[in-house]
């Protein structure tokens, strides 16, 4: 019982860090993204391949989560952005103090777009807000149609679910439209996108999805 509650504490003073890191985003103009999703749906190759439609039009940074290694830190930077590397000594999920350290790094005033790539996993990853304005699900088409229902809370929190691997559904079971309904039915607001991170197919328009997401955000402010 009194774990519980320990928990459900500790998950109160990561949402007012994640609050603070947003106020200084918002005052800095800084529009994040938190990408989530499974180890291997292709978090790191999307943003990889979203790069040459981004760098020209906005100033965008990451910062990348993982456990131990700064792999994907080394493969964004290849691709061309800046990055920053948080390692969370085996923890399973970015929190938001782990994010203030890292914006404490960086000079705000030099990105109009961060993304936070989160630890791959689809479960505490979801509780834990960071300070973004928008959620990305990755979910490939290699890990089956039915990742929906089996964790919830991670498709009511977002905003949008990106249906990666796209070039891999004429040789799987899995089923667009049973995704479609099934996240519709837990998040009516849910926008689902699809794309192929390898053939490129898709990610023009995600893209733009991401500028116009950033662009409404401007627009209300
Ligand atoms: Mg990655
Ligand atoms: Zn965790």
């Amino acid at each position: 019982m009194s774990k519980v509650v320990v928990a459900k504490e500790i998950l109160k003073a990561n949402d007012a860090l994640a609050a603070a890191n947003l106020r200084l985003l918002d005052q800095a103009g800084v529009f994040c993204i938190n990408l989530l999703g499974s180890p291997g749906s292709g978090k790191t190759t999307l943003l990889e391949k979203l790069t040459p439609y981004l760098k020209d039009r906005v100033r965008v940074g990451v910062i990348e989560g993982d456990l131990a290694t700064s792999e994907d830190a080394e493969r964004i930077e290849k691709a061309g952005l800046p990055s920053i590397q948080i390692n969370t000594g085996g923890g399973c999920h970015l929190d938001s103090n782990m994010v203030a350290n890292a914006l404490e790094s960086l000079d705000l005033n030099e990105f109009d777009l961060l993304f936070i790539e989160n630890v791959g996993n689809l479960v505490c990853t979801a509780g834990h807000r960071l300070g973004e304005r928008l959620r990305i699900v990755v979910l490939s088409a290699a890990e089956g149609d039915d990742k929906v229902v089996k964790y919830p809370p991670m498709f009511q929190k977002t905003d949008s679910v990106l249906i990666n691997k796209a070039d891999l559904l004429p040789y799987t079971d899995f089923s667009v439209e049973r995704v479609h309904t099934d996240a519709r039915r837990l998040n009516p607001k849910v926008e689902i996108l699809q794309a192929s991170a390898r053939t490129g197919e898709g990610i023009e328009e995600a893209a733009e999805f991401i500028l116009n997401k950033r662009q409404q955000w401007i627009n209300g402010k």
